[in-house]
């Protein structure tokens, strides 16, 4: 188990934390000399916590490593991700409320657009909406291979999930999606002996795909990838003691979520006030809660400066909400940047704000920024230490040793 260390330590307390992330939070200028999207935003409520906190800088899996968002968050909550790895099938397909069990083998699918030769013309075929993919989605849920049981639906817009279960399976499987156009999806392939049989078993199901699907004007093929299953994880209350809540929209967060144990919540809205209302509305029944707000990636991967920025200042006029509920501690962080300057995530260090008013110590900064952060009183740290502090802040950590 991770942090087996803490467990001995762990003490029983009242005390409460909230760790909201801002997925991709972390960004650069545009031009030198220039705001970061944190920087720029009108932020007077994460500002006054900074000034009562404690900034420092996050390093999601390893210097100079670019993360996806799911070893990302898996690394917030202390998994170190090199060790842990999971498929984001999985993770996608858990999300959504579907079973993986350990043995079962899940990936996420994509519709795309096949040309006359049977070559990838669109990979997203079109990003075709939820409405006109549905349909496509029970078309494939009619696909029988005999000796499994296979599960697929539908996730947004051209992506669906997909999961086998049966003896013998195994999900170290190469993706099909050849990540460029003008290419023929690829095979299933098995990166060991174990996998063969799920590969075997999957090449038969994409061929019946294939042949359901053809004639569709948009999406005539599907490509596959994310393959994994169930990783077994250590559960978050046995590391930490925590009886943990998720407050999440997007079906990866909860996935992952779910994987370690926290009780995904379900709730109407996706704006970061409606999180919070949700946040409120389970507090007195968790001593942590993880709240994931994702746009903030989604406008650095859109190259949108001004549009993260909007999301912050949304976000920083919403905390009222859960500042009311007087938790003992609250961290602000990201997963990982994802500046609007590259259009994607990045490998830099994570602003991080540790808010603690009955224990924290105070540093030098007033304003929540990056700059800010890298002179913070916490240092530079990896993003599997932040858990740790978060319970040394909030009380529910005796002494190491006599
Ligand atoms: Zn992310």
């Amino acid at each position: 188990m991770p942090k087996d260390y803490l467990v001995p330590l762990l003490r029983e307390s009242q005390s409460k934390i909230l760790l909201l992330i801002l997925d991709g939070l972390g960004g650069l200028p545009m031009e030198a000399g220039g705001p970061t999207s944190l920087e720029a935003a009108n932020t007077p409520m994460m500002d006054r916590m900074a000034a009562e906190g404690t900034l420092g800088q996050i390093v999601p899996i390893r210097p100079g490593i670019t993360p996806g968002s799911g070893p990302a968050h898996l690394a917030l909550f202390g998994y170190d991700p090199l060790t842990y790895l999971v498929g984001r099938g999985a993770l996608e397909a858990v999300g959504i409320g579907m079973q993986v069990k350990p043995g079962d083998v899940a990936a996420r699918g994509n519709f795309c657009t096949l040309d006359a030769n049977g070559l990838i013309s669109d990979r997203r075929a079109g990003r075709i909406s939820s409405e006109a993919a549905r349909p496509l989605t029970t078309m494939l849920q009619t696909i029988e291979v005999p000796g499994v049981e296979i599960e697929v639906q539908h996730l947004k817009e051209y992506r669906f999930a997909i999961v086998m279960r049966g003896e013998g399976l195994h999900g170290e499987i190469e993706d099909t999606d050849p990540q460029r156009v003008g290419m023929a999806p690829l095979e299933p392939v098995a990166q060991d002996k174990a996998s063969e049989r799920a590969a075997k078993l999957l090449r038969q199901w994409i061929g019946s795909a294939q042949a359901l699907l053809a004639g569709q004007p948009q999406a005539n093929g599907v490509t596959l990838r994310g393959f994994g299953t169930d990783p077994v994880l250590p559960k978050f209350q046995d590391m930490y003691g925590l009886k943990a809540a998720c407050v999440a929209v997007y079906p990866m967060y909860k996935g992952v979520s779910q994987l370690v144990g926290m009780d995904v919540q379900r709730f109407e809205g996706e704006q970061p006030a409606d999180e919070f209302a949700e946040v409120a509305r389970v507090w007195p029944d968790y001593d942590f809660v993880f709240c994931h707000v994702k746009k903030t990636d989604s406008m650095g991967e859109d190259g949108n400066f001004a549009g993260k920025q909007a999301i912050i200042e949304i976000v920083d006029q919403a905390l009222q909400t859960v500042l009311d509920l007087k938790p003992e501690v609250v961290i602000i962080t990201g997963d990982h940047s994802t500046p609007a300057k590259m259009k994607y995530h990045s490998w830099h260090p994570v602003p991080l704000l540790l808010w603690a008013p009955e224990r924290g110590l105070q540093d030098l900064q007033t304003a929540f920024g990056e700059r800010a952060c890298a002179l913070g009183g916490l240092g530079t740290i990896p993003a599997t230490e932040i858990l740790p502090l978060a319970l040394a802040h909030a009380g529910r950590l005796g002494k190491f040793g006599a």
